[in-house]
C-alpha cells in the first residue's frame, strides 16, 4: 500500500506546514476528538465555535488518512443507493438524510469560503455510464433525484455531447451534476486545521491513542491515552475513519478496510489537460470497480481506480494505473506517471454510513465507504449539534443498522475476495 508520503501528489504539492507537538502528560479539556481528517477536524471546528474547549489527537499528521489521499471528488449523496436508506429508516428520514448530504456540498463551499482555503475546488461532476443498462440507470436516477429529492442540479448527458466533454470513447452517457465537484483534499484538511486551530482547538500530532476508557455514566470523564500522554475530556469523538484498526473491536467488525490507489501523470500542459476533460468536472464510471479521474490545477490527469480487496498485496500501481489510463485515454500512452499512491477506505457492508454512540458522552463516525469528502464535513457538523444538546440529526443516522462483515476477523477478507471478484464479472457483463 503506497503509504509513502513522497509518493502522494498532494502532499508533494503542498507546502508542509510545522507538525503539532504530540500530546504529553495529562491535559483536561471539554472534548477530545480522535482522528485528523476532515471529519474529526470539522467536529473540532464546529464545537471551537460553540465555545468548547477540544483538543484533537492525530496518530501521524493531519491528512494522513483517506482525507489526504482521496479523489477528491465531491458527489452527490451516499455510498449506497438512496433506496437501500428508505429500506432501512424509512422515507421519510432516508429524504432527510438526503437533504443533510445536499448540506454538505454547501457546507463544503462555505467552509472552503469562510476560512480561505487555497484548494482549487472546481464546480462540476460527472458519473459516466459505459452500457445500455448505465444510460437506463442514470435516467432513472435523474428522475427519482428530481421528483422525490427535489434534486435538481442534474442533467443527463448523451453519447455525443459526451465526446465533446471528454476525449474518450468509453462512454455512453453521463449525469452531470453543477453542485458537485472536485479539490485538492490535502489543502482541504490542513485549511481545516487552520480553521480549527484559530477557533482555540489543540491540535496534537504523533498522538496515536493506543487506548480509551470509555465513561459509562454522562457525569464521568472519558480518557485517551498515548504513548506519551492521557488526554481527560467530558465528551469524546472517535472519528479514525480506517486506520482506526482493532482499538473499538465492535466497530471494527462493521468495516472491511480496501486499499485503493490513485496516479498523476506528469503535467500535460494546459491546452492537453483541457483536451481531455473540456468542462474540468470530475468524473467517475458506473463500475462495480470504479475508474475516477480528473484534472489538477496544474494539467495533470488524477486518475484513481483499480481496488485491492486482499488488503495485503504490494503491487505496481503506478503500472497497473497506467494500463487503466489507456483504456480510457489510449492518447495518453506515453504520458509519464510522477506519483501513485493508496489509502484505504472504511467500507460497511450496506455501504451506509456508520455513526453512534460509545456510552453516555462518546460518540463514533465511521464508514464512509469512499464517498467521504463531502460526508465528513457534515458528520463533524452533525456530531457538534449532538454534544451541544441536539440529538435529532445525529441520532437519525445512529438508527441505520449496520451488520458486523460475516466470517470474523479472519475469514471476512477472503469471503469479500470471493465477492469481489463476483463483482468484477458483472462489470464485463
Ligand atoms: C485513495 C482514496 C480515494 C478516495 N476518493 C474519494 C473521492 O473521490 N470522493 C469521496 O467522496 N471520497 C473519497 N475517498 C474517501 C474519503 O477520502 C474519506 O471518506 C474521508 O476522507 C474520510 O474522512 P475521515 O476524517 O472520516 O477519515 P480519515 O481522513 O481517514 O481520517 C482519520 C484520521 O484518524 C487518524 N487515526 C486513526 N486511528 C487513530 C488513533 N488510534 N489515534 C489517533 N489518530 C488515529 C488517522 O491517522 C487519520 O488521519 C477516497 C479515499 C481514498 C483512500
Amino acid at each position: 500500500m503506497g503509504q509513502a508520503d513522497e509518493q502522494n501528489f498532494y502532499y508533494a504539492s503542498t507546502p508542509r506546514p510545522e507538525l503539532h507537538a504530540p500530546l504529553a502528560g495529562e491535559q483536561v479539556f471539554d472534548v477530545c476528538v480522535l482522528g485528523g481528517g476532515i471529519s474529526g477536524l470539522s467536529a473540532a471546528l464546529h464545537l471551537a465555535e460553540r465555545g468548547m474547549r477540544v483538543a484533537l489527537l492525530e496518530a501521524k499528521h493531519l491528512g494522513y488518512g483517506g482525507s489526504g489521499r482521496s479523489g477528491g471528488q465531491s458527489i452527490f449523496g451516499y455510498a449506497c443507493e438512496m433506496s437501500t436508506l428508505e429500506k432501512a429508516v424509512g422515507a421519510g428520514d432516508a429524504r432527510r438524510m438526503w437533504d443533510v448530504a445536499v448540506e454538505g456540498m454547501q457546507l463544503q463551499r462555505e467552509l472552503i469560503a469562510r476560512h480561505s482555503i487555497d484548494c482549487d475546488y472546481k464546480a462540476g461532476h460527472m458519473i459516466l455510464g459505459l452500457k445500455r443498462r448505465h444510460d437506463q440507470a442514470l435516467r432513472e436516477e435523474l428522475d427519482s433525484l428530481a421528483t422525490r429529492y427535489d434534486y435538481h442540479s442534474l442533467r443527463l448527458i448523451g453519447r455525443d455531447e459526451l465526446r465533446t466533454l471528454i476525449a474518450s470513447q468509453r462512454y455512453s452517457s453521463a449525469l452531470y451534476d453543477s453542485n458537485g465537484g472536485h479539490l485538492h483534499p490535502y489543502r482541504y484538511t490542513l485549511g481545516l486545521g487552520r480553521a480549527a486551530a484559530g477557533a482555540g482547538v489543540r491540535i496534537f500530532e504523533n498522538s496515536w491513542v493506543t487506548r480509551l476508557d470509555i465513561a459509562q455514566h454522562a457525569s464521568a470523564d472519558n480518557f485517551a491515552h498515548t504513548v506519551q500522554g492521557t488526554l481527560r475530556a467530558r465528551h469524546l469523538l472517535v472519528a479514525g475513519g480506517a486506520l482506526l484498526g482493532r482499538l473499538i473491536p465492535k466497530l471494527a467488525n462493521k468495516l472491511m478496510d480496501i486499499g485503493t490507489y490513485i496516479a498523476a501523470t506528469q503535467p500535460l500542459g494546459e491546452e492537453r489537460a483541457r483536451s481531455l476533460i473540456t468542462n474540468d468536472a470530475a468524473a467517475a464510471d458506473m463500475n462495480w470497480i470504479l475508474d475516477y479521474f480528473r484534472r489538477s490545477a496544474d494539467h495533470r490527469l488524477l486518475f484513481g481506480g483499480r481496488v485491492s480487496y486482499s488488503g495485503i498485496d504490494p503491487f505496481d500501481s503506478a503500472r497497473v494505473l497506467r494500463s487503466r489510463i489507456a483504456k480510457v485515454f489510449p492518447q495518453l500512452t506515453e504520458a509519464r506517471i510522477e506519483y501513485a499512491w493508496g489509502g484505504f477506505l472504511d467500507i460497511t457492508l450496506n455501504r451506509a454510513p456508520h455513526f453512534g454512540r460509545l456510552g453516555p458522552n462518546a460518540w463514533f463516525v465511521q464508514g464512509l465507504s469512499g464517498h467521504g469528502m463531502v460526508i465528513s464535513g457534515i458528520a463533524g457538523k452533525l456530531v457538534s449539534e449532538v454534544i451541544g444538546g441536539t440529538a435529532e440529526r445525529f441520532d437519525m443516522f445512529a438508527r441505520i443498522p449496520h451488520l458486523d462483515f460475516p466470517g470474523g476477523a479472519h475469514l471476512r477478507r477472503p469471503a469479500l475476495v470471493l465477492a469481489m471478484l463476483w463483482f468484477r464479472i458483472l462489470d464485463l457483463l
